[in-house]
């Protein structure tokens, strides 16, 4: 998963050419950067790589989903349809917009289940966000159909899945808009980033004056500008962009590697008869972040975690209990404890505490998730086939 294992005179090049000119700033001093814009630069490389239309980058993923949301028009007192089993950031980004969270169900394909989202629509649903967890993506084709029979905003959480695609077509590109996250663990990183794609360009001239205090960024004098719309600062610095541009001419490799890697453990597990694979719609858009995989109960799947653990395994992931990554351990959600009072707290918002998503909770409580790394060896990897086969046969007595 995490481009941070690659980081090397690339990055370094990126950067120093930026801190040779003194210029941090995105937008302006033209004398003095000798033509290095490296936001501009990566934004211009990641719409092509992603045929995606426009590309905005901002300061992180959740910033990202935050100008997404404002350039798509979903505000205060929408519902938008949300999977529980994502990283706490897609509804953090809901609630701060003031948009209502509702929760439906993932199914096998451990995102939103198409069935499930046509359920939750109500007169006051005004998107759906998919998230497309740990490296794969949602059953799109399915998805897409649904919001638009019912006018929804297709807004898709791709922060964990930089590089899938569904049918040759990028994550990210299905819907109104896309958003991206490259902080520190994610495949391409560069610190702190995010970035918000779309084919849309009513929307992109939203995303990039939401983004920088309502710009609208026409001229080479920002003192001129004007200011069509409020805004706010979601910008990223050229510093982390310079990174982020090294970092996404390394993705191909990257995805090639991982898929290696991936394929090699997934062999190792595929004559277990208590081992079932998480559905990939398109498997060969697969980015291949993670190995996802279902043992037959909560019971099984808890020893296999702890066996793994012991026999020297890391990067063994059970969500179920992740405070971070699953509703059931959100309490501060629950409770909707926050620093100040939110615009939920001024609207009779659904009962969270009281929330109940069984099919999901079925789910993840079987599922366990091991971290593809793009430097192990071969050595290494055989180890982690090893051991795997050694905790299997175990468990399978
Ligand atoms: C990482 C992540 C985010 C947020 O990205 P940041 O850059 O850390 O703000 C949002 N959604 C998902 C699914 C993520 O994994």
């Amino acid at each position: 998963m995490p481009g941070f294992e690659w980081f090397g005179d690339e990055e370094r090049r990126e950067v120093q050419e930026v801190l040779d000119t003194g210029v941090l700033f995105r937008y302006g001093f033209d004398q003095v950067r000798k033509g290095r814009w490296k936001a501009k630069a990566f934004e211009q490389e990641l719409a092509l790589r992603l045929n995606a239309g426009y590309a905005h980058l901002c300061s992180s993923g959740t910033a990202a989903l935050n100008v997404a949301l404002a350039a798509c028009g979903v505000g205060a007192g929408d519902e938008v349809i949300v999977p529980p089993f994502t990283f706490v950031a897609t509804v953090e980004a809901l609630l701060t917009a003031g948009a209502i969270p509702v929760f439906a169900d993932i199914d096998d394909t451990l995102c939103l289940d198409p069935a499930a989202v046509r359920a939750a629509i109500t007169s006051r649903t005004r998107a759906v966000i998919p998230v497309h967890m740990c490296g794969a993506m949602a059953d799109m084709n399915a998805l897409k159909p649904i919001c638009d029979e019912n006018r929804l905003i297709l807004i898709e959480d791709t922060c964990q899945s930089l590089g899938a695609t569904c049918d040759g077509k990028s994550a990210g590109t299905f819907g109104h808009a896309g958003c991206f996250s490259f902080d520190s663990v994610k495949t391409v990183t560069c610190g702190e980033g995010g970035v918000v794609v779309t084919s849309d360009p009513q929307i992109y001239e939203k995303a990039h004056a939401v983004a920088d205090h309502g710009h609208d960024h026409i001229g080479n004098d920002r003192g001129l500008e004007n200011h069509p719309i409020l805004g706010t600062n979601y910008r990223i610095s050229e510093l982390n962009a310079a990174v982020g541009l090294a970092q996404l001419r390394k993705l191909d490799r990257m995805l090639e590697v991982q898929r290696v890697h991936k394929q090699a453990l997934k062999d190792a597990l595929s004559h277990f008869s208590c081992v079932t694979f998480r559905r990939i719609p398109d498997p060969a858009g697969d980015s291949a972040t993670f190995l996802s995989f279902f043992l037959k109960n909560e019971e099984q799947a808890r020893q296999i975690a702890h066996d793994l653990g012991a026999a020297g395994m890391d990067g063994c992931f059970y969500w179920y209990d992740n405070n971070w990554h699953y509703l059931r351990r959100w309490d501060h959600f629950k409770h909707m404890r926050a620093a100040a009072r939110l615009p939920i707290h001024l609207q009779p918002g659904p009962d969270y505490t009281a929330l109940s998503l069984l099919r999901s909770d079925q789910i993840m409580s079987r599922t366990l998730s091991l971290q593809i790394k793009l430097s192990w060896t071969s050595e290494e990897l055989e180890r982690r086939a090893d051991i795997l086969q050694d905790v299997m046969k175990h468990a399978e007595k």
